[in-house]
Formats: C-alpha cells, sequence, structure tokens
C-alpha cells in the first residue's frame, strides 16, 4: 500500500488529527507561496515523491503513443500547493534507456491536477517501446506501452484483456496482479473505474474501506481516483501495457443518463464536469478528448490493429435518453415491466445517441466493406467495446433491466439490422464486448435480439461480457441459472466470482477464456479460468470449450 494513503485506513480520530496537521502546513505554504512572483514559483520541486500514483500509457497507434502520468499532491485530501512543474520524459527501445528513442519536456498544470498527456509522434508500427518520466531527483517507475500495426497489414495476432468495475470496498485486485503475469498487447477498461459514494464502512465480507465523503467536486473525483491508483497492483497493469479506456455510470453518478442527474439540474451539470475533467486527468486520454469542453467529451472512437481487428469504443451514459419509467431524479433506474411501460418501444429513443449511432454504422459499413475491395481485404473482427449487455435478458418474473440495452429495445434492433446485414452488407465477424452487470455472461446474438434464435432468426455475433473486477453481484447464482433456462440466447452465466476476460484472437478464430478470482478478499488470490469459448472465422456464435 502506498504510505501516503494510510491514513484513510486507520481509525477516524487519528484521521483527523493527521489531517489537520497536514491542512496547517500547506495552508502555510499556500500563503507563502502566494508572496512569492510566478516564475519564481516556476523552479519549485515538490520536495517529495510525486509519482506515487503511477504511469500509463493510452490507446495505441501505429505512429505514436500516448503517456500519461499525473503528480500527487503532498498529502491525501488536500488541494495541492504545487505550482506548474516542468517534466521530464523518455522514451526507449529497452528496459534499461540505454537505446533511447525519444525525449522531451510537458508542463503539470495545477489546473490540470498536475497530470501530463504526452503524445510522442513519427514512430515505427507495432514495436514495444518503455518511457518514464523525471522531476528533480525524482523518477517514475518504467511503464512498458507499444504502437499498433500498420494500418493494412494482417497482423497474426490480437491478445486483448478487458474489465470493468472495481469497486474499492468490495474487493483487492488479484485479477490484475494475475493479468500482470503475462500482459496482453491491450487492456479494454470498460467502465466503473471508482465507484462515487461514500464508503459504508468495514462489514462483514468488505476486504477494505476508505474515509472520503461521496464525490461531488472536482476535488472530491481528484482523491477518489488517487485513493484506487494507490493500489500497486492497478498501478502495475497500467505500467504493464496500453490500456484504452471507456466510462459507464460511476465515473460521476450511479444510473444517470445524458444530462439528467439526481435532484437539481445545475447542481448535477457542475458535478457531472468536476468528474469529467478528473476522468481526463486520470485516464491515458488524447488531449482531443476535451476539444468540445468538459460538458461534452469525445469518448467514442475505433482502434485499428491493422485489418486483423478493429474496436469501436462505445460511450452508453453521455447520450442516453432517460431510462424509460423511471422517475425523474429517483436515485436509480429501477426495472420496468415491458406491457406497462409504453415508452420503453418508443423507436425516438437512443442508447448511443443519434450522433454515435451514425458514427458507429459508417465504422461498421467500413468494417462490412461496402466499397469495392474484395472481401479478402475486409477487417477480419468487428468488435464492440461498450458498457453493458448487450443482449437480451428476460426475468421469470416478467420485469426487465431499465439501464441496460433491454431498457432501450428499439436502439438495440437498429444496431442488430447493421450486425445482421438487414441494412446493408454485414462486417465478417462481429464480437460485443462489454461489462457493469457483474456477471460472466457468454451470449449468441441472433438478427432479432428480443427472440430466441431460431432457423428464422439466426445468430449474428457472439457476446462476452464480463464480470467485475472486484464489484459484487448483488444477485445469487440461483436466480441467474433461472435466468438462463429462460433465455436460450445465453450460453454462460455466473455471478458469485470477480475476474476479467481474455482473448486471443487470429485471423481465423478468437479464443476467449473467462478468468476468476478464488477470493477477492485476498490480495494474491490464485486465478482460475472459469470457462473457455471460441468464436470462428465466418461462424458466428460463441462454441464452449
Ligand atoms: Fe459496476
Ligand atoms: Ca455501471
Amino acid at each position: 500500500m502506498d504510505n501516503r494513503y494510510k491514513d484513510m485506513f486507520l481509525p477516524a480520530c487519528v484521521h483527523e488529527v493527521y489531517s489537520r496537521r497536514h491542512f496547517l502546513l500547506a495552508s502555510s505554504l499556500a500563503t507563502a507561496m502566494g508572496q512569492l512572483p510566478a516564475w519564481a514559483r516556476m523552479g519549485e520541486r515538490p520536495g517529495y515523491n510525486p509519482f506515487t500514483l503511477g504511469v500509463a500509457s493510452g490507446d495505441p497507434e501505429p505512429d505514436n503513443v500516448l503517456l500519461w502520468t499525473r503528480l500527487a499532491p503532498a498529502a491525501p485530501g488536500l488541494p495541492t500547493t504545487l505550482p506548474a512543474q516542468s517534466v521530464r520524459w523518455e522514451l526507449a527501445h529497452d528496459s534499461r534507456f540505454l537505446h533511447m528513442e525519444r525525449s522531451g519536456q510537458a508542463m503539470a498544470l495545477p489546473e490540470q491536477g498536475h497530470s501530463l498527456h504526452v503524445q510522442v509522434d513519427g514512430l515505427a508500427p507495432d514495436r514495444w517501446y518503455y518511457y518514464r518520466f523525471m522531476l528533480g531527483d525524482a523518477v517514475s517507475t518504467t511503464g512498458r506501452c507499444r504502437t499498433a500495426p500498420a494500418r493494412d497489414s494482417l497482423p497474426k495476432r490480437l491478445r486483448l484483456a478487458y474489465a470493468s468495475c472495481q469497486r474499492w470496498e468490495h474487493g483487492y485486485y488479484a485479477a490484475w496482479a494475475h493479468m500482470l503475469k503475462d500482459p496482453p498487447d491491450l487492456v479494454l477498461f470498460l467502465g466503473d473505474y471508482i465507484y462515487e459514494s461514500a464508503s459504508p464502512g468495514l462489514s462483514l465480507g468488505m476486504a477494505r474501506s476508505h474515509n472520503l465523503r461521496t464525490a461531488q467536486s472536482l476535488q472530491d473525483y481528484r482523491d477518489r481516483y488517487a485513493l484506487y491508483k494507490s493500489d500497486a497492483h492497478l498501478q502495475a497493469a497500467h505500467a504493464a501495457c496500453n490500456w484504452a479506456v471507456i466510462w459507464d455510470d460511476h465515473e460521476v453518478e450511479n444510473d444517470y443518463a445524458g444530462q439528467q442527474g439526481m435532484g437539481n439540474a445545475q447542481r448535477f451539470a457542475a458535478r457531472r464536469a468536476a468528474a469529467t475533467q478528473a476522468f481526463y486527468e486520470n485516464m491515458p486520454l488524447r488531449a482531443d478528448t476535451l476539444a468540445a469542453g468538459l460538458s461534452g467529451p469525445r469518448l467514442y472512437r475505433s482502434l485499428r490493429w491493422g485489418r486483423l481487428a478493429h474496436l469501436h469504443l462505445l460511450d452508453g451514459r453521455q447520450y442516453r435518453d432517460l431510462q424509460a419509467c423511471r422517475t425523474t431524479g429517483a436515485p436509480n433506474a429501477g426495472s420496468v415491466r415491458p406491457g406497462d411501460c409504453q415508452a420503453l418501444h418508443a423507436a425516438s429513443r437512443s442508447f448511443l445517441g443519434w450522433d454515435q449511432e451514425r458514427w458507429l454504422y459508417r465504422q461498421l459499413a467500413q468494417d462490412a466493406g461496402t466499397d469495392s475491395r474484395s472481401s479478402e481485404q475486409n477487417m477480419r473482427w468487428s468488435v464492440m467495446a461498450q458498457t453493458t449487455l448487450l443482449s437480451a435478458r428476460r426475468y421469470p418474473s416478467g420485469v426487465q433491466a431499465s439501464d441496460s440495452w433491454d431498457g432501450y429495445p428499439a436502439a438495440r434492433q437498429r444496431l442488430m439490422q447493421q450486425l445482421s446485414g438487414a441494412a446493408g452488407k454485414a462486417p465478417r465477424n462481429s464480437v460485443v464486448l462489454g461489462g457493469d452487470i457483474h456477471q460472466n455472461y457468454v451470449c449468441a446474438l441472433p438478427a432479432r435480439a428480443d427472440l430466441p434464435p431460431a432457423p428464422d432468426n439466426p445468430v449474428v455475433a457472439s457476446e462476452f461480457c464480463t464480470t467485475s473486477i472486484s464489484s459484487r453481484s448483488g444477485t445469487t447464482q440461483a436466480k441467474v441459472d433461472a435466468v438462463r433456462a429462460h433465455n436460450p440466447q445465453v450460453l454462460f452465466a455466473r455471478c458469485e466470482e470477480r475476474g476479467y476476460g481474455w482473448a486471443d484472437i487470429t485471423p481465423e478464430r478468437w479464443d476467449c477464456e473467462l478468468r476468476t478470482v478464488l477470493n477477492p478478499l485476498l490480495a494474491n488470490s490464485p486465478v482460475l479460468t472459469q470457462a473457455r469459448f471460441s468464436v470462428l472465422d465466418r461462424r458466428p456464435g460463441p462454441v464452449e470449450g
């Protein structure tokens, strides 16, 4: 554990004394620095190791890498008093930095939480690199990252880990520790990187707790990321390879939809802007993410692995319509009975928002090769990396979840038309990755997603929805078994295990492993393979074994 966060695990009385001392120290420092001219403050060094939040690299592209770090404040829970700092970065071909590729300086500014997002251009495709940051005597840990293969190449392989939902209190990150033993080319993080609420306290079955209040302000969200990033396994997972991240609801507020959250609209807008800024500051994202400002970060995008895979990263939160038949301002989306909720079926409702829908359909059409290329040159695997479960999940009780795609059936069917070829040519192989439900679900997606697969309703895509890194499921296996028995499109469903998904992708096949942690209350718990599924080229639908 990072020493700076030790106080979060001390009894409340000790915590207050510790925080008060640091607050007094910090406020006297702030007053002293306020009297100095800006030029004098610029060169000041932090006087402690500022690299305790780790390093990261973002979306791999064929000719550049994106390197991230954030300078930590002197003590947790305090606004940083550190002035702007010029930080040195290095990118090399070897871990000892003997064969340097490039180096430079970048400014870490207080108004950006001292985060750095350095794009290094002009690199060769399909290469691994090592990188680190330096400030005064302090040197960050060394990170490892890579460029993507050239756009027109057909790479032999892509290895992916995908994961979501890492609630601090519910478990340690043994899943990340396991992933590190043989790092993939890329980690896809599909949402709920942090959870915004206060800790319920250390109760039975919890791994750990913290003393942070429910996040509302920019400082609150910054502190929340600093807490999560103090975990050694999570830091090491970021340093091991590139991560491509999207968000779900808990990066802002549980079950929010578009511009609508809990309580007063103005207050929610301020909360969302604060959460957005902290998300950007703490994630390895490119600067153009915030080109339109804090009210409209652009998180949906595509990553290309030559002609082997095209990964479409989707934003399922920011542009969606309100959950059907949800009471405005209610603390969660709840569930609905389709017969009792007319709004559920409205064709005007969108899950991705209309701009993102149109953008996605253009990407899928490109994958399908609607131009004059021969089909051998088309994209082999068209992948949608999104936040939640796309497949229908009918409960025996007759109610339906309203926060996942089940709550947006018309929008889901528009997407299925693209995947099935009903709206033109279909991509060669469609695979959907998701998270959010804290359960391992493997599904065969038929052309009409709301009906069971049948000879006149063929399977057109495969879905792998991963369980959580640590967050609990909130259901029982008996209930999940009943859901599976009721839904022939669901091939596999487990709720009791935490873990991550692994995919080994070649031109001929997609091999998936569902990897689960034996005991999430142990930081170094063993990890097992719960199930294996494959998808073969031009044979839609997962096959077990
Ligand atoms: Fe979650
Ligand atoms: Ca969620």
